[in-house]
């Protein structure tokens, strides 16, 4: 009896084990698609347990849609997602200037960062293998597979590797090249921290700007207690340590210092975060995605700081390469070119649609920022803000999803 080639089992990929790099979204993603196959898993992540924090990312369109239905989570999105309400741009005396409405900045569902990177997460912890405090030391490929010593584990060989580890991918420097050559720079920082919700807000946000840089409160989850803030600056490229919270929390007291409306309420909060997000407002352009048996995924591979995209983009692309694999039966060579053929392009539209945030968040001068608040009031109009999400939908619907073998 001939067996439908959708229901054929995908037994080669049984038989691989694949390490991924990198437990946030697109590694989670990914180790929940192969898991399902059947293949091993082995997920390495640097900090000592599963990252909370983040803003609120949102999936919009048929495509995001379809990928988080059959990844079996999207009951469970809609059961936690924020219902964020719009946000409002105030004076420094809180005097709302321009309110932008909400379906204009949270697309079909949103929900938190940590709560999407915790349902993938448990929905895999009993299959795959979760490694924590680690990273990845080296890797060499032989025609048998990827040797890999790690900082602190034993050394291991595994049969494919999958860098999602983010914006500053190790993986990505020690196989494709140095970050320099990757790493596009826009001219601005981001900082993400919970703070109080001492302007009670309830599902909805605040955007005070100062030439340069600019301070964001919101309140994603309706929780009377907890809000979010988000700090931007316009600034050169800065060298400090990744690692040395200490030293991001200083330079963001200094470009802050003497800021009006919440800011002295907000950096008081940040000198007690233990969950401080700080990063450069970036894209991250390779020529290729795939090398070998190692491959790039998520914002190690086509990563655009802010924006609402990164997600989305990451989840896909976790999907396809996941059913590419499954598709081609384990070969790896099939399997990570077709990946690389189909995402790139949709990755690329996604970064265009992403830009850079920066600006709208801290426009360079005070007239710019009064020419900005004068767009968001025309953008707010509902034909332009229907306008925009068109616009935006179009970028994240821009790919056809294979019909892939079932799990
Ligand atoms: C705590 C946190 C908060 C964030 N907040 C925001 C936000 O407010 N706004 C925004 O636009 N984007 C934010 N992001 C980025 C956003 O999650 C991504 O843009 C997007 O979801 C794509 O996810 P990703 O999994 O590809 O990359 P990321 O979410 O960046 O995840 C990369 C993961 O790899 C891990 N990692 C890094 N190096 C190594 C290594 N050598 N070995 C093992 N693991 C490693 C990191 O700890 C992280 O967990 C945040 C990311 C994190 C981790």
């Amino acid at each position: 009896m001939t067996k439908n080639p959708k229901d054929t089992p995908t037994g080669r990929l049984a038989h691989l084990h694949v390490l991924i790099s990198g437990a946030s979204i697109a590694g989670p993603a990914l180790a929940l698609g192969l898991a399902r196959y059947g293949a091993r898993v082995t997920v390495v992540e640097k900090a000592p347990d599963l990252r909370e924090g983040g803003f609120a990312v949102d999936f919009r369109g048929h495509v995001h849609r379809t990928v988080l239905t059959s990844m079996g989570i999207w009951d469970e999105i809609h059961a936690r997602q924020t219902r964020m309400g719009g946000q409002t741009v105030v004076d420094a005396d809180g005097t709302p200037r321009v309110a932008l409405p909400a379906e204009m900045m949270s697309g079909d569902v949103e929900i938190l960062r940590g709560d999407l990177a915790r349902i993938m997460y448990e929905r895999t912890a009993d299959r795959v293998e979760y490694v924590f405090g680690d990273s990845i030391a080296t890797l060499e490929e032989s025609p048998e597979g990827v040797d890999v010593t790690f900082e602190h584990g034993a050394p291991r060989r595994f049969d494919l590797v999958v860098g999602a580890d983010g914006l500053h991918s190790l993986t990505r420097r020690l196989v494709f090249g140095d970050e320099s050559r990757h790493l596009r720079f826009l001219d601005h920082y981001v900082a993400g921290f919970g703070v109080p919700n001492d302007l009670g807000l309830d599902r909805a946000g605040r955007l005070y700007s100062e030439p340069g840089r600019a301070v964001a409160i919101g309140n994603y989850d309706g929780d009377p207690d907890r809000a979010g803030a988000l700090l931007v600056f316009r600034s050169e490229k800065l060298e400090f340590d990744r690692r040395d919270v200490v030293a991001q929390k200083r330079i963001l007291a200094e470009r802050f210092a003497g800021m009006g409306w919440e800011a002295p309420r907000v950096l008081k909060a940040l000198e007690e975060t233990d969950a401080l997000y700080f990063d450069a407002i970036a894209q991250i352009h390779v020529d290729r995605l795939v090398r070998g048996r190692v491959a790039l995924l998520g914002d190690a591979g086509y990563g655009a700081t802010m924006g609402g995209m990164g997600t989305g983009v990451a989840i896909v692309a976790a999907h396809v390469l996941a059913g590419e694999l499954a598709l081609a039966d384990g070969d790896h060579r099939t399997a990570f070119a077709e990946y690389e053929t189909r995402i790139r392009d949709f990755a690329k539209g996604c970064q265009k649609i992403s830009g850079n945030a920066g600006p709208f968040f801290a426009p360079a001068t005070e007239r710019r920022i009064r020419s900005r608040d004068l767009v968001y009031r025309l953008l707010s109009s509902r034909l332009l803000a229907g306008f925009f999400k068109k616009l935006t939908e179009k970028a994240a619907t821009g790919i056809e999803l294979r019909d892939y073998p079932r799990p």
